[in-house]
């Protein structure tokens, strides 16, 4: 239990580092204008889907809004259909929501609005939504979310039943959800299972199962793993909402897809997603992914993946959390990877520098350099030795 709260806590000091990462990098943003990029239109996010048996139609292609800056950028992605939008109260320490309320303005009835809230006593649960709303300008949230649960007794927790109960009997929210980064397939079976919660966020992408040939089969011919719980989770109801689809986002060329483009077809392939929701910190990039909205993954898709995975596949950790525990000396290697991924992959040297910090001595990876031999074994066959080591050099 304490893990949790440590986990917590951590989590949201990134999310304030990130604010300040975001706000300290370069002015190329800055010099984009909305006019420029509307000479060149996104295509539009058309695509639909139920968010399971909710009753809501949500666009295929979201807004992840958590590193978003611009309230510009969130609404050019609004009126170009991605009209599912997700916050949380702790981005950049508070301030994401006040942006997103922003963005929205005198569009906010055409918006499926997500935001989340952390499992608290009953009475906090409550003040933190009241917060969140007035932050976000509204009577009403759409999509109310337990921030990154990661066991089946986080599901059926009695407090946040009775806060999010309170609220919705008092027309604050109207559907109560969930979302996961850990032990994601015991949090949507449990959903299923013990009811309640309409929908699920997880971290899926194309890297998500075994490697990027056995994902593709699992996607397409069913199996065990992420992906089959995730197409379970859809068939029995409950409204999917896939994040980190884009594998790190690491920077690459691609083909007739972009490896973004790819990436989010890919994750769309499998019927029990009902909806994505990538950062987007640019116009191009809203148009970059709103264009991927209906495309299949087709040949060129699973081109432009492979580039994209023999890009980042010696690097790329997908935080599946499958090796925790297995280190002797207590390293935490997914905790490491990912701020290696922050350093390389999103080029955020702060984020990256701070999270690793957060590890402290104890769960970072300081051991590596004079370990014998690796005890853990990644199931993408990442060199965890080399990789921590590296993450140690360059951010300890
Ligand atoms: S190389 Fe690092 S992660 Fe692997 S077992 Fe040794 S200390 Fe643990
Ligand atoms: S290192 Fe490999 S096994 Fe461990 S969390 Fe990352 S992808 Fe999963």
């Amino acid at each position: 239990m304490s893990g949790t709260t440590i986990d917590r806590r951590d989590a949201l000091k990134l999310l304030v580092a990130a604010a300040a990462a975001i706000a300290a990098r370069p002015a190329v943003r800055a010099a984009e204008s909305h006019a420029s990029d509307a000479a060149s239109p996104a295509a539009g996010a058309g695509e639909k889907r139920p968010l399971g048996k909710t009753g809501i139609t949500v666009p295929t292609i979201g807004v992840g809004a958590m590193i978003t800056r611009e309230a510009e950028i969130i609404r050019y992605a609004v009126d170009r259909g991605a009209t599912y939008v997700d916050t949380a109260d702790c981005y950049m320490g508070g301030e994401n929501e006040r942006i997103v309320g922003r963005a929205l303005k005198g569009v906010r009835n055409k918006v499926v609005l997500a935001s989340k809230v952390h499992i608290a006593p009953v009475d906090q649960m409550i003040r933190s939504v009241e917060n969140s709303l007035k932050s976000l300008d509204t009577d009403v949230i759409d999509i109310m979310q337990l921030h990154g649960i990661g066991s089946e007794g986080e599901v059926t927790d009695g407090n946040a039943r009775e806060a999010l109960r309170k609220l919705m009997d008092q027309g604050k929210i109207r559907v109560p959800g969930v979302t996961t980064h850990s032990g994601q397939e015991t949090v949507l079976r449990a959903v299923m299972k013990h009811g309640f919660y309409k929908t699920v966020a997880v971290a899926y992408n194309f890297r998500s199962d075994e490697g990027l040939k056995a994902a593709l089969r699992k996607a397409l011919t069913g199996g065990t793993g992420l992906s089959a719980a995730i197409r379970d989770a859809g068939a029995a109801g409950i409204g999917v909402i896939a994040m980190k689809t884009q594998a790190g986002g690491y920077p690459v060329e691609g083909g007739k897809l972009s490896p973004h483009q790819a990436a989010l077809a890919w994750v769309l392939e499998n019927p029990g997603v009902a909806t994505t929701i990538p950062s987007m910190v640019s116009f191009a990039q809203v148009d970059e992914n709103l264009s991927a909205s209906g495309k299949r993954l087709g040949w060129g898709g699973k081109k432009a993946l492979e580039l994209y995975s023999r890009a980042i596949g010696d690097r790329h950790c997908g935080l599946c959390g499958q090796c925790a525990g297995f280190c002797p000396s207590g390293v935490d290697v997914q905790g490491v990877l990912r701020s290696l991924t922050y350093y390389e992959g999103y080029g955020q040297e702060d984020l990256a520098r701070q999270s690793y910090r957060m590890l402290g001595s104890e769960r970072g990876a300081s051991s590596c350099a004079t370990c014998g031999s690796c005890a853990v074994a990644c199931r993408l066959g990442l060199n965890v030795r080399s990789l921590a080591g590296r993450a140690h050099v360059l951010l300890a």
